[in-house]
């Protein structure tokens, strides 16, 4: 499982600049896409090899009783309920603010690890920028300058220390586990009828049941002689009193859960439109580059023209998702699910699969002698060879000079070809490009 940093702070302290800086290196993997929701509250992030989960929790008003800032207050909490670590970021040409004083008694209660980080501090003697902070009784401050990335890398190595490892880990029996599946979908679409019709209900409880540790629950199920491992993680609903109103739902564990698997099954329910929830669910898939399969739940009882909205409604919304299998299904009356799960496995094959350097190289040829790349002023880019830089998903990686100078829509008319050879479905594609000298 991925470590959960989740970055705290009263506004215009740098919580968003900060989450940008770690998570930047990753946005560039996806081609801003039509219709692609983000959302820019959680992302991943690595350092070196580490990699991580990190949250910017907006704004921050305790005492808010009702309206949007109670409701962002709720989210602060759920997400510090679920970091293991919080960064605790204040503003060092500020100094220290009563709202500061706030948010640590606030933080002490939650008893998640916190690091207290001074910010804004480029150019600043460290006694001088931090003086003010003792006072908060949170040891001594870390210092950072997030617009210029002084600090940054330490800071999170740190933060990923103080992260307790598991006990144990456990045996790995690669062979038994088969595809990791996710199930994901926001509240309501039918996630746990699905995993009840996928396992019977005795496993559902166990399923259900609040873990002692954060660690992911993976349970295995076999299917038609195949062998599957769900994924699902737990421990956040144990955490100290105030914490107790957590809610099911919840983008950090959809987020690692996500992260863990090899293939996700979108769950959206038909009897609603698409909402920006779904289009953020989705988002994160496309980011995490996993083999994706959507099940259009709750198709039961639907008038026809009720089916055609809807099925209008996901081309419009979640477009950016055409390379993957959409089933109509009923979780309920658990109909659809075989076909389902065959694109389940045909997607895992497709994000598995391995292309030699000659049969890419050849496909790459193909594409350039359909469709030249355009020049750019007097440059023009030259595209060598291929060869395969990853799995799960694909990763094409082209080799060549002034690659520098294609463009997001010829990169798109490349991926398009790759998959069209090699019969990709269900699963990203991605196209890296590497420039010699
Ligand atoms: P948030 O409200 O906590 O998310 O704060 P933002 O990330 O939006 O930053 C608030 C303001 O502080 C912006 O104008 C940033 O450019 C500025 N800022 C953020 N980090 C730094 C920093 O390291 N040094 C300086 N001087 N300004 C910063
Ligand atoms: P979750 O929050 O995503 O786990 O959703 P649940 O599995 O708890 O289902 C939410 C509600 O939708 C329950 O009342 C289910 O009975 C209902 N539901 C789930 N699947 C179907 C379906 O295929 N058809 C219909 N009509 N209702 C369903």
């Amino acid at each position: 499982m991925k470590p959960v940093i989740a970055l705290v702070g009263r506004p215009n302290v740098g919580k968003s600049t900060l989450f940008n800086r770690l998570t930047r290196s990753r946005d560039a993997l996806v081609a801003d896409l039509p219709g692609l929701t983000r959302d820019r509250h959680y992302g991943e992030g690595r350092i070196g090899e580490r990699p991580f989960l990190v949250v910017d929790t907006g704004g921050f008003e305790p005492v808010a009783k009702e309206g949007i800032m109670h409701e962002m207050a709720k989210q602060t909490k759920q997400a510090v309920a679920e970091a293991d670590v919080v960064v605790f970021l204040v503003d060092g040409r500020q100094g220290l603010t009563p709202h500061d004083k706030t948010i640590t008694d606030f933080l002490r209660k939650s008893g998640r690890p916190v690091m207290l980080v001074v910010n804004k501090a480029e150019g600043m003697k460290y006694t001088t920028v931090t003086a003010d902070f003792y006072e908060l009784g949170l040891g001594d401050p870390y210092v950072i300058s997030a617009a210029h990335g002084d600090g940054v890398h330490d800071l999170v190595n740190e933060a990923l220390d103080q992260v307790k490892q598991p006990a144990e880990e456990e045996p790995e029996a690669p062979q038994q586990r088969g595809i990791k599946l996710a199930i994901v979908g926001r509240p309501n679409v039918g996630k746990s009828t699905l995993v009840n019709a996928l396992l019977g209900e005795e496993r559902v409880i166990a399923f259900d049941m609040p873990g002692t540790t954060r660690d992911s629950i993976e349970i295995p199920f076999e299917r038609d002689g195949k062998h599957y491992t769900l994924i699902d993680t737990a421990g956040i609903r144990r955490r100290g009193k105030v914490f107790e109103a957590i809610e099911k739902f919840s983008v950090v564990k959809t987020l690692q859960s996500i992260s863990e698997a090899n293939v996700v099954l979108l769950l959206l329910d038909a009897q609603q439109d698409i909402s920006e929830q779904d289009a953020h669910i989705a988002g994160f898939i496309l980011e995490s580059g996993r083999a994706l399969v959507v099940g259009v739940n709750k198709w039961d009882g639907l008038t026809k023209d009720r089916r055609d909205e809807i099925k209008m409604d996901i081309e419009r919304k979640l477009n950016f998702l055409s390379f993957a299998k959409y089933h109509f299904i009923s979780a309920l009356k658990s109909t659809g699910i075989g076909p389902l799960m065959k694109s389940v496995d045909s997607a895992y094959a497709a994000a598995m699969i391995k292309l030699s350097t000659p049969r890419l190289t050849r496909a790459l040829e193909e594409a350039v002698e359909h469709q030249q790349p355009r020049r750019k002023g007097s440059i023009r880019p030259k595209m060598r060879y291929a060869h395969q830089g990853g799995q799960n998903p694909p990763i094409v990686v082209i080799h060549g000079n002034a690659l520098e100078a294609i463009d997001d829509n010829y990169k798109r008319y490349l991926e398009k070809h790759f998959r069209e050879t090699f019969s990709l479905v269900g699963t990203p594609l991605r196209i890296e490009l590497r420039s010699g000298k």
